[in-house]
């Protein structure tokens, strides 16, 4: 590739904080709100788009605040977020499904308000429209970030960093290994949401509840869609059939999730195999067949699924999601096995209950592995192997492929990112590197702002 040097120059430090969140989705609100929870720290946020909330805005349920048992196993700030949500009727109860443990439905607008209101009342101070470009480091520990805006390339110094890009950009920046995808380097694809209003829910109901051989559903019993809010997970005869007859659908299984009004269905079905979110050309190019697709989807849904013959596409989500990219080597790395046997961990931070969900690189369908019972996180996970000063939390903490298949839910990334601003704060005040915190104080803190590190 041809190449340009770029001369050296000063850059103006915008800022001097003592822990900085990049990324303002699941696990930067979380990571930030518990940084900032004495207010005894300066603490910043920085995100790239122009709102708050990542993820947490592009239709999807928050899953698996319940662990397979049935009790609640994420507490602390996500619960908090759900009580802003509930007070304002924007946020369904946490429904308990086979499938996916449990659903929780938010509205899209009011998550990015209350994402403000949490940010505010913590004292955070929050830059929009700014990128991650680079970091300082000095002796192998992260003192900074480099960033580009508007405004030009500048710097944000602070005491400790923590990561909660998804992409790992801040880590990668920082010379810390990491990882994509499985061993030939393929990684989940992408979706593209997008709204349908204007469904016959109970047509749809009925079908499922009714004629269960038809209009089959993975894992889930029929009796699940009678009432409450759900999201179908099947209907793979009705794809098939469609696609004999000549209808473009590029998933094995219909996914679709109810809003919080009653004609309303969040579409999980565009798939664009093969696109690497670290690289723009190839997310570009997601956006775009993401795009066609859901024209395609469409014209199957309402041709095959009762309910939608009248609904119409309301409105798709602002970026097609990502569902996996880099994640780092941390100090541990976690594995399928220790979630499927339920390996405790001394140092647990947080405890998910999501299965391991893969849907195929190459696309189509998707491989479930459901675990017994809830399971450990280590703190190992957040920490990098060997920089300093930096923390990572969310969908890029330190897993393997098949386990990050099972913790990149956000009831799981917002526990992860409320371990990780804990442990920023515990060792500021402690007058260590964040790898060196003592994590029982961890713990301690985390258990009494109200998380749950398990029985
Ligand atoms: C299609 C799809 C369906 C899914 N279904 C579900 C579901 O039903 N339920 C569920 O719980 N989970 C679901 N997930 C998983 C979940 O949404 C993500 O794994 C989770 O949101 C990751 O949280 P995060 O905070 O790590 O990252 P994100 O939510 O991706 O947030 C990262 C934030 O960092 C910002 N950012 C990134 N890079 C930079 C930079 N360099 N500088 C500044 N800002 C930056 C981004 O703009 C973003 O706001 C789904 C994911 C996808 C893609």
């Amino acid at each position: 590739m041809k190449t340009i040097k770029e001369p050296a120059r000063e850059l103006n430090v915008r800022a001097e904080v003592d822990v900085l969140v990049v990324g303002a989705g699941p696990a930067g609100l979380m990571a930030a709100e518990a940084a900032a929870k004495d207010k005894s720290l300066k603490v910043m946020l920085l995100e790239q788009r122009g709102y708050l909330g990542g993820n947490l805005t592009i239709g999807l349920p928050i899953l698996a605040f319940l662990g397979p048992k049935g009790n609640q196993v994420v507490k602390g700030g996500a619960q908090r977020l759900i009580d802003r949500l509930w007070a304002k009727g924007a946020a369904s109860e946490h429904k308990p499904c086979k499938n996916h443990m449990s659903l929780t439905i938010i509205d899209p607008d009011q998550t990015k308000t209350t994402a403000w209101e949490i940010m505010d009342d913590a004292g955070v101070e929050v830059l929009l429209y700014v990128f991650v470009v680079d970091t300082i480091v000095e002796n192998g520990c992260v003192k900074g970030v480099i960033i580009e805006s508007k405004a030009g390339r500048e710097v944000i110094l602070a005491k400790s960093v923590i990561d909660c890009t998804g992409d790992g950009d801040v880590a990668f920046r920082a010379g810390v290994e990491c990882t994509k995808g499985d061993e030939n380097g393929g990684m989940q694809p992408p979706t593209l949401m997008y709204l349908m209003k204007g469904v016959e829910m109970q047509k749809l109901r009925d079908a499922i509840c009714n004629e269960p051989e038809k209009y089959d559903m993975d894992v889930m019993p029929p009796a699940q869609f009678r009432d409450g809010k759900f999201i179908t997970v099947g209907l793979r005869g009705c794809i098939i059939e469609a696609q004999k007859q000549g209808y473009k659908v590029p998933v094995a299984r219909t996914i679709l999730i109810t809003g919080l009004k009653d004609d309303e269905i969040w579409v999980n079905m565009t798939r664009v195999n093969g696109v690497d979110s670290t690289d723009p050309a190839s997310y570009t190019h997601g956006e775009h067949e993401a795009r066609r697709q859901m024209y395609e989807v469409t014209d199957y849904l309402k041709n095959f699924v009762p309910g939608f013959e009248s609904a119409w596409i309301e409105r798709s989500a602002a970026f097609m999601g990502i569902r996996e990219s880099r994640v780092i080597v941390g100090k541990y790395v976690m594995t399928a096995q220790d979630i499927l046997h339920q390996k405790s961990f001394d140092d647990v931070i947080a405890v998910a209950g999501y299965p391991v969900d893969i849907h195929h690189a190459e696309g189509g369908d998707c491989t479930m592995l459901f675990c017994d019972d809830a399971y450990d996180i280590p703190y190992g996970v957040l920490v990098p192997e060997h920089i300093e000063g930096l923390l990572v939390a969310g969908r890029c903490s330190s897993m393997d492929h098949e386990a990050m298949a099972a913790t990149r839910v956000m009831s799981t990334c917002m526990a992860l990112g409320e371990a990780a601003g804990t442990a920023a704060r515990i060792a500021i005040a402690d007058g260590v590197l964040p790898s060196g915190v003592d994590v029982k104080k961890v713990q301690a803190a985390l258990l009494e702002s109200g998380a749950y590190l398990g029985e």
